[in-house]
Parts: C-alpha cells; sequence; structure tokens
C-alpha cells in the first residue's frame, strides 16, 4: 500500500462529529478525501450513493462480508450495518490523499488496531453530558425515547475515549475545528 495516512475520527451522536469532518475537508493543506462507508440503511433526504454512503441491501452487504470486502464493520443500530471497504482505502491512498473516517467508536478502535502508527484515532468529546443532552433536545426532530437512547449509548461511548491516540472537546465549534487540523498537520509531517 502506499503512503496515505489514515484518520479516524469518532464520537458519540451529537458532538459535531460531522461537521468537524466537513470543515477540514475544505482545507487542501491536509490532503484529505473522505472515506466513503457502506451501510445497509436506505438514503435519508438528500443523500446519494457514493457520497454520503453506499448504500447495499441487506444481502449486498453481508455478501461482500462473505468476501472479506470490509476492513471492519459493526452493527451500530439494531439491523443497521456499517462498515469500511478496503477498496475505498485503497482508491484515496493510492492517489496519494490521507483517509478521513467518520466510524463509530468500536469501528475506530478496531481500524487504529489494524494500520497501527499510520492511523491516527481521534475521539471527539462534548463539553459535558448536560451540554450533550441540550444539543440533542435543540435538534427538535427527535421523540424523547430517541433522544434518552442516544444520550445512554454517549454515556457508553464516552467511557472508550481514553483508549483514542487523542481527544478533542468541542465546545466552539472553530477551536475545536483548528485543534484537530493541528493534530493531523502534525501526524502527516511524521514520515
Ligand atoms: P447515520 O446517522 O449516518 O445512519 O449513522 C452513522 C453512524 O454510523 C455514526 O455513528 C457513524 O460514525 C457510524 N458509521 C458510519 N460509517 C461507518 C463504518 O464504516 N464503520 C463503522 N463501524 N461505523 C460507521
Amino acid at each position: 500500500m502506499s503512503e496515505g495516512k489514515i484518520i479516524i475520527l469518532s464520537a458519540p451522536s451529537g458532538t459535531g462529529k460531522s461537521t468537524i469532518i466537513s470543515k477540514l475537508m475544505t482545507r487542501p493543506e491536509l490532503r484529505l478525501k473522505f472515506s466513503v462507508s457502506a451501510t445497509s440503511r436506505a438514503p435519508r433526504g438528500e443523500e446519494v450513493h457514493g457520497r454520503e454512503y453506499y448504500f447495499l441491501t441487506p444481502e449486498e452487504f453481508g455478501r461482500k462480508v462473505e468476501a472479506g470486502e470490509f476492513v471492519e464493520w459493526e452493527e451500530v443500530y439494531a439491523g443497521t450495518r456499517y462498515g469500511t471497504l478496503r477498496s475505498e482505502i485503497e482508491r484515496i491512498t493510492s492517489q496519494g490523499s490521507n483517509v478521513i473516517m467518520d466510524i463509530d467508536v468500536k469501528g475506530g478502535l478496531n481500524v487504529k488496531k489494524i494500520f497501527g502508527p499510520r492511523a491516527l484515532s481521534i475521539f471527539i468529546l462534548p463539553p459535558s453530558h448536560e451540554e450533550l443532552e441540550r444539543r440533542l433536545r435543540g435538534r427538535g426532530t427527535d421523540s424523547e425515547e430517541t433522544i434518552l437512547k442516544r444520550l445512554a449509548k454517549a454515556d457508553f461511548e464516552l467511557g472508550f475515549a481514553p483508549q483514542f491516540d487523542t481527544r478533542v472537546v468541542n465546545g466552539d465549534l472553530e477551536t475545536a475545528t483548528q485543534q484537530t487540523a493541528d493534530l493531523i498537520t502534525d501526524f502527516i509531517k511524521e514520515s
């Protein structure tokens, strides 16, 4: 495999991870390309096949698992699988770019284990449990049951933060993005 590095961002839902990734992608000096995951869920809203995800049927997903096409996969939500395709990492790194991936906490730790020093695992933390609750409620789209489930899941996931290479607290979006960009800059400078 070629030289490109692998940047893993994981965080509980509501932490602002996707927004940070979008902001990082606009910085050409980081040479980041987004690793498009495969999922067995259907597209939502404006999502496009090959941009947000490769949308597969549960059967197609299962066949790719059997064929060993995934670096890792997880059933992130009951009945819905998400996974990182080997071909995606090859595609990006062979172009000399670095891979940035938005994957769940367990997947993030697995990818780090597989790629070792070639990967940097970053955990994005909410400033507090109360602030995370405020943000999840502020979306105004989810039921009370969904919010409570997300909060319980977040508390569980936060327990894995110490196992990541590094952590960034997202209190202020611009500051958190800059801190993450600085970490990536230092990491990609290393040989
Ligand atoms: P969504 O809201 O897009 O349905 O759910 C996304 C969740 O699945 C997030 O927690 C995201 O980090 C995770 N996810 C997305 N792609 C992957 C992947 O390839 N592998 C794993 N393990 N998790 C993923």
